[in-house]
């Protein structure tokens, strides 16, 4: 979990992963719940999906709260407010960090053209 927010910290999105599973982690354990063998950690990919998306207003300002599907990772996130939201839309993790209360945030956008290319290098 430290190597989790030291890498968090420096803007790193980084997953456990199992490698007797070969499965990917979330959230981050140092021990695999299928067979508790000790997890490794690999980096996360940018892109994902919105598998849905609300409103939120619990903050000062609006916030739009998605749960993303990062290639079998579900994540809670905020979606900066533009074009193309919606339920499928591609979106890339822009920024994550944790605050100095401890506040562990994840922000996406959606995608636009040049992103859809790079993605599918
Ligand atoms: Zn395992």
């Amino acid at each position: 979990m430290r190597r989790f927010i030291k890498q968090l910290k420096n803007g790193m999105l980084v997953v456990s992963y199992c490698t007797s599973c070969q499965k990917k982690i979330w959230p981050p354990y140092e021990h695999c719940p299928s067979c508790y063998r000790r997890t490794s950690t690999i980096t996360a990919g940018k892109f994902g999906k919105i598998v849905e998306f609300s409103k939120s207003w619990l903050e000062e300002e609006k916030v739009i709260v998605a749960l993303i599907d990062m290639d079998g990772i579900l994540m809670l996130g905020s979606v900066l407010e533009g074009r193309g939201i919606s339920v499928g839309a591609a979106v890339k993790l822009i920024a994550t960090g944790a605050t100095p209360e401890g506040k562990i945030y994840f922000c996406f956008r959606t995608l636009d053209r040049f992103d859809s290319y790079t993605m599918n290098k």
